[in-house]
Order: structure tokens, then sequence, then C-alpha cells
């Protein structure tokens, strides 16, 4: 009698014991041991940024070059399940840690959602962050807070935003929200998840959760008087989601790079290229002041068949050009800066992101 009573406290109080085992480190060792981890993550993915696009800046840009500033570079096998990727299964394999179809958002080769790293961040008690400068709603940042079988069906992603696990995002594409063919206005959806949106970039304090919509479908072009839009975003995300004391993720993605490549556009590629590599020097200067944030800049595959070839007839001269329209297979280089950042060097797949961010946050 006694025995069988006793038992089950028994059970329980090894079950407690083995449990507190598994998520305390065991001796003093261990825990020094642990390798350099950050409290907070800056995926910056460059669109349509491969190597000879990052190289152009070597080339063509004026004043500080910030990609020299990262210690750890990496590469990364962009492949979908097709041979050559789209920003979506990209997007996805980075998002998600899967290998999925050209056009899907945050689903498998079956359609079944996947969790994301931004969904893993909130369970933790963390906080999240998106920024775009194409609609948010397209294939990239939308990886980051939706899952649907098909990129282009902007209006049903959209419907994600209001309940998804962000708390700060900033980008264009306010027609999918309140302009849709189907007449819903997703504006009250937002206030009943505490969200506040505006249509200006203005600091918002007292949010809890704060939104921009900063045009009907994209952002203009740099060469438009587009401005420093990624910076200030970036700025008033880092106010905002540093409130959080359990940290944060941010994606932040330059999108335009690929619309210059898909136009063979080599101006208003470079000058997306430019825009992407200031906003790399703000987030660094955040990063150095911070010590406590990894900031991992990457692609989701290059564009246009860029490169830069010598002149016909002169080494002294180079002719950038374009041999596509489309996406290209190449791999594509990953940098790091901070605690963590050691990570990443060497040559992986592009799944492997999220698993690195994964582990590195604790999720
Ligand atoms: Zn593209």
């Amino acid at each position: 009698m006694k025995i069988t009573f006793l038992a089950p406290i028994f059970i329980a109080c090894f079950v407690l014991i083995s449990g507190c085992k598994q998520s305390t480190p065991s001796s003093a060792t261990e825990h020094e041991n642990k390798p350099a981890a950050p409290k907070n993550i800056v995926l910056v993915i460059g669109d349509g940024t491969g190597i000879n696009q990052i190289s152009a800046l070597e080339f063509y840009k004026e004043g500080p070059i910030y990609y020299d500033d990262f210690p750890v570079v990496g590469l990364s096998k962009v492949s979908s399940t097709s041979l050559v990727t789209d920003s979506a299964a990209a997007g996805t394999a980075m998002a998600c840690g899967q290998k999925t179809y050209n056009k899907a958002i945050g689903v498998d080769v079956n359609g079944q959602a996947l969790p994301s790293i931004t969904e893993y961040m909130a369970q933790k008690g963390g906080a999240n962050g998106i920024i775009s400068t194409s609609s948010i709603t397209h294939a990239t940042p939308a990886c980051f807070f939706a899952h649907h079988d098909d990129r282009n069906d902007h209006e049903i992603i959209a419907g994600f935003l209001p309940q998804a696990p962000i708390n700060f995002f900033a980008g264009p594409g306010m027609k999918y929200f309140n302009q849709r063919t189907d007449q819903v206005n997703l504006m009250p959806i937002f206030s009943q998840n505490n969200f506040e949106i505006d249509s200006i970039l203005r600091p918002h304090p007292e949010a809890e959760k704060v939104g921009y919509l900063l045009a009907p479908e994209d952002m203009p072009k740099m060469s438009e008087g587009r401005g420093p839009f990624l910076q200030e975003a970036a700025d008033l995300a880092i106010k905002h989601l540093t409130k959080n004391d359990r940290g944060f993720f941010m994606m932040l993605e330059a999108s335009q790079v690929d619309w210059g490549g898909h136009d063979n556009d080599f101006p208003y590629m470079l000058s997306e290229l430019i825009d992407l590599d200031d906003t790399l020097g703000f987030l660094l200067n955040f990063a150095r002041r911070d010590q406590n944030t990894l900031i991992v800049v990457t692609g989701d595959h290059a564009t246009g068949g860029f490169s830069l070839s010598a002149d016909d007839d002169s080494y002294d001269k180079i002719n950038p050009t374009f041999s596509s329209t489309r996406h290209n297979a190449d791999w594509i280089p990953v940098f790091a800066y901070g605690p963590g950042a050691e990570q990443f060097g060497g040559v992986y797949e592009n799944t492997a992101i999220f698993y690195k961010i994964k582990s590195l946050l604790d999720l």
C-alpha cells in the first residue's frame, strides 16, 4: 500500500529533476564554453543581390562600402525544388528552413504551413519586425508572416498580417489592406489586434504594435526620390523592438535591386544597391553600439545574369553586362557581424540560415 502511494510522488520528483537538468547547464564549464549568442538578429535580404551585384559597389559607389566591414562571409546554395529559385521559395527557405516550390509562401511542397522564425520568436516572448521596399505582401516579406500556396494572391497574404506575430512593419502595399477587390477593409482588424497603422513614417512611442503602409503598391525607386526610407524605418523599428527585453528578430529587404536586374537597367540596380549598402552602414553602427545584435546580410538569388565584364578594347574599362532578364542559380554570399557571426562561415544550403538563426536565438 505504502509503495503504491509513494510511487507517483517519486516519479513526479524524478520528472521534475530530469526536466530541470535539461534546461539548465549541468556545470559552470559547460556554460562558459557556450559560443557567443546574440540577443537580437537582423536579417538583411538584398533581393536579386549576388556577388557580381555587390562587386559593382567597388567600382561605382563613391564613399565607403559597408559590405567591407563584415568579418565573416559564407556561401549559400539557393536552388529551390527547381534548379533556379524565385523569391518565394528562397524566402520560405530562410524563414522556415525548408526547400519548397517556386511561388510557395511559408508552405511545403504539399502546401502545408511551415512554422516560421517569427512564430518561434513570438513563442519565446521576443519581438519581430519586417521592412521592405516592395509591397509588404510581396514574396520575400510575406514568407515571414504568411502561409499560402501562391505568392500572387496579395490580398489573401495581406489577410495574415493583422494577426501575425509581428510587432513592427514598414513598407508599401496599402491597397491590399484597404482598397481590396473583395471590399473587405483590414484596418479595423489591425486595431482589434492592437496595431496602430500610419501612412507616414513617424514615431508611435505608446503603440503596442505599429505598422506603416506608405504607398498603394511599391515604394518609389531611389531615382524617383524615395530617400533614406530603409534607414529611417530601421531606426524606428529598432527603437520599437528594443523595448522588448527578450530581444528581437527583424527582416529588412532591399527589394528593388532585383527589379533593376529584371529590367537590365544598371543605373536602377546600382542606385538600389547603394541604398542597401548605406542601410548596412546604419545597421552596423547600431550593432557596434549595442554589442548584442547580430547582422546577417544575404540575397535570395542573383538576377539578370549580371557580370562586370572587361571592355572589348581595354582592361581599364568595365562594361556592366546582363545576359538574362530572369534569375540566376549562382551561390549567394552571406555576410555576418556581431555575436555568433562565425556560425555563418562556410558553404551551406539557404535553409541553414533558418537553423543558424533559430539556434542562436535559442528558439
Ligand atoms: Zn526576381
